[in-house]
This record gives structure tokens, C-alpha cells and sequence, in this order.
């Protein structure tokens, strides 16, 4: 498909899924009609790269419906000074977003794979502000920290307590927390050694997985 057909996708994408439910930040819904979607989904589901909902990419993970992925870049209120923390490269298209609305994006997957293929697209992409690191994101980036902001894009019972070290003070956390049927797309603010939380809306994750969790047979 030609560029242009894409583009013309991704602008519709905007107005019908974004805007028209509730997305109204100008910074996010350009960066939304900037980053070509179709170059982070797996070949087999580019023609699917601007419908409304998850695609699944390698090792078993998704990239997260556009929609949502605009809803947590709005939470997290980004002016293009800040240093954002990833938990979850997974594809690199929310990286890409972030990326465009940030100073500086460091960006945490488990699986190498999946790193190693975001960070080939963000570098034909010319995005040269995200760093990408393999290991387990609930464990944080303490070289980098502290973060003015963190999102997960996995969900998990509660927020790793290394993520709200790493919180610069004032600074915004966005996670989906609960249990698989129930999670809830969570928005934290970190006053003084205690977080402020906003309920946003129900949502459905692949979960974050700490390291102590991974059965050994799955570490090859
Ligand atoms: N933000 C991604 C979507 C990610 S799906 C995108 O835009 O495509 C969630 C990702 O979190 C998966 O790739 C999964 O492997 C990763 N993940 C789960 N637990 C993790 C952990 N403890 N540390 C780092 N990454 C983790």
C-alpha cells in the first residue's frame, strides 16, 4: 500500500477513534497522525495497522489499540521537557509516540527479540531520543532515574515499588493495575513519599512479568 493511503488511514484513525472520544491534547493527536503504525505490527497484519484495537506482534505480546495508546500518552502531560520511562517496549510504537512529545525516552522490554526489532525501526524512523534496555521493568532504570514520568503498558497487581522510587517528586505514573478481568487504567501522582491516584477507565493488558516469575524452561 502506498504511503499516502497510510497516512490518509492514520489521519481517519485520529478523528473517528480519537478525537471523536475524548483525545483533545493538539501534541498528542499530532504525534498520533505522525507515527506510521503499519512499521511496528508484524507484516501479516499491516492492511489492520489503523483499526480500532490490540494486533498481536512477536513472543506472544500486542501492540496496544491506537485509542488507549493515545489515552495514557494524554495522562501522562507531556510538554517536551521530560525524561519518560517505558515499562514494556513490546513493539516501540508507543516509544515512537512518546518520543515525539518527550526530551528523552528510556523504554525497558524482557524480550531481546522485541527490543532488538523496536529499536531498528525507531532508527529508520530517525527517532534518536529513546534509549532501549532488556531486562525486567519492574525493577526500573536507576542509571537514568529519576523519571518526570512513567507509563506500563503491562498490567500488574500494584506499582512496583522501584517505579515510585525512580518518580521524579510531582511526577505522573500511568499503569493498568489489576487482576487480568479487572484491570483499570490507573493515573499516580507522587506528593512528598505517597502517590495521588485517578481512576481513567477499564482496560486489558498482557501482564508484566518480574523476573523471580519466569518459569526457567522460558529463559532461552
Ligand atoms: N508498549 C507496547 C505494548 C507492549 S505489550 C507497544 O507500543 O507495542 C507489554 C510488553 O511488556 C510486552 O512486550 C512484554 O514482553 C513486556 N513486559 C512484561 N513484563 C515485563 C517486565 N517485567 N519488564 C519489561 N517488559 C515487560
Amino acid at each position: 500500500m502506498p504511503a499516502s493511503d497510510y497516512a490518509a488511514q492514520r489521519d481517519a484513525m485520529v478523528e473517528h477513534q480519537l478525537q471523536r472520544r475524548g483525545i483533545s491534547d493538539p501534541r498528542v493527536l499530532e504525534a498520533m497522525r505522525r507515527v506510521p503504525r503499519e512499521r511496528f505490527v508484524l507484516p501479516e497484519f499491516r492492511h489492520e495497522a489503523y483499526s480500532d484495537q490490540a494486533l498481536p506482534i512477536a513472543c506472544g505480546q500486542t501492540i496496544s489499540q491506537p485509542y488507549i495508546v493515545a489515552l495514557m500518552t494524554e495522562a501522562l502531560q507531556l510538554s517536551g521537557t521530560e525524561k519518560v520511562l517505558e515499562v514494556g517496549t513490546g513493539s516501540g510504537y508507543q516509544a515512537a509516540v512518546l518520543a515525539l512529545l518527550a526530551r528523552k525516552v528510556v523504554s525497558i522490554e524482557r524480550h531481546e527479540e522485541l527490543s532488538r526489532r523496536a529499536g531498528r525501526v525507531l532508527q529508520e524512523l530517525g527517532l534518536d531520543n529513546v534509549l532501549l534496555v532488556v531486562g525486567d521493568g519492574t525493577k526500573g532504570y536507576p542509571p537514568e532515574a529519576p523519571y518526570d514520568r512513567i507509563l506500563v503498558t503491562a498490567a500488574g497487581p500494584e506499582v512496583p515499588p522501584a517505579l515510585i522510587e525512580q518518580l521524579a517528586p510531582d511526577g505522573l505514573l500511568v499503569m493498568p493495575v489489576g487482576p487480568p478481568e479487572h484491570q483499570v487504567l490507573r493515573v499516580y501522582r507522587k506528593r512528598g513519599d505517597h502517590l495521588e491516584v485517578e481512576q481513567l477507565c477499564p482496560v486489558r493488558f498482557v501482564p508484566l512479568i518480574p523476573d523471580e516469575q519466569t518459569p526457567p524452561e522460558a529463559e532461552e
